[in-house]
């Protein structure tokens, strides 16, 4: 029996729509990850993935319900997660541009999270985001040039480079590759496979494109609206 790294147990959640009807998104919904292991979350769009995420990240209240990382219960209706949670959950959007400052460098937004947790020297850092771009299948050499002049596919590989930047036990991609052509998918996925076999850091992998989750996880879990309940895969 291995333990859970991070779990979530009788989670609810509901949006009070336009005509102030509440809609029920989530209800007792359960989620559990091990150390290393890589899990996929699926379902059609609207059906909470996201919320999922947003509840994980303290970015969404639950209504009912907690998120423990190991036993800790880390957020609830009345909890926040800490600064170290942060570190230790690191989260990949689908538009990089929620993390890649237009007016920085790559490899400056690459170094960013390094400072603010007080990782290494400034060379250090330099070089490690040097290291994590080639990591992600990134030539060092763009690192220099602002988000603007390089493709979809290369600013999400370097905010996935930024996101490993603080070694996270957990990494959380909502619909990170959406959008990207196949081929591009296929080979960012088989660099973050690698990073993740070395580092034996957990995955949590939301898409609404089953085939693209079953090429990366072991385990993939189904969202369901009407009954909230998860389908092995
Ligand atoms: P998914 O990621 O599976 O597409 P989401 O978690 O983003 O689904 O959204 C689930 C449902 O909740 C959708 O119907 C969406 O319209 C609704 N929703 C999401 N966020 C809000 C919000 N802040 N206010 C009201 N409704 C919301
Ligand atoms: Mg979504």
């Amino acid at each position: 029996m291995h333990e859970n790294l991070l779990h979530m147990t009788g989670i609810c959640k509901a949006y009070t729509g336009r005509g102030r009807e509440s809609v029920s998104v989530l209800s007792d919904f359960y989620l559990g990850i091990r150390a290393g292991e890589e899990v996929g979350l699926s379902g059609p769009s609207g059906f909470g993935k996201s919320t999922v995420a947003r509840i994980i990240m303290g970015i969404e209240v639950p209504d009912a319900g907690h998120v423990f990382w190991r036993d800790q219960i880390v957020c609830d209706a009345t909890t926040q997660p800490d600064r170290e949670f942060f570190r230790k959950v690191q989260m990949v959007w689908q538009d990089p541009f929620i993390y890649l400052n237009p007016f920085l460098s790559v490899r400056s937004s690459i170094v960013e999270p390094m400072a603010a947790f007080g990782i290494g020297s400034k060379r250090e850092r330099r070089e490690r985001a040097d290291s994590l771009m080639q990591t992600m299948g990134l030539d060092p050499n763009l690192g220099r040039y602002r988000p603007g002049m390089l493709s979809g596919g290369q600013c999400q590989r370097a905010a996935i480079a930024r996101a490993l930047a603080v070694s996270p036990e957990l990494l959380i991609c909502d619909e990170a590759l959406c959008g990207l052509d196949l081929p591009l998918q296929v080979d960012i996925m088989a660099h973050l496979t690698s990073v993740q076999e070395k580092s034996n850091m957990a995955l949590l992998f939301i898409s609404h494109d089953r085939d693209c989750i079953s090429r990366v996880c072991s385990r993939t879990i189904y969202l369901d609206r009407q009954t909230n309940s998860l389908f092995p895969d």
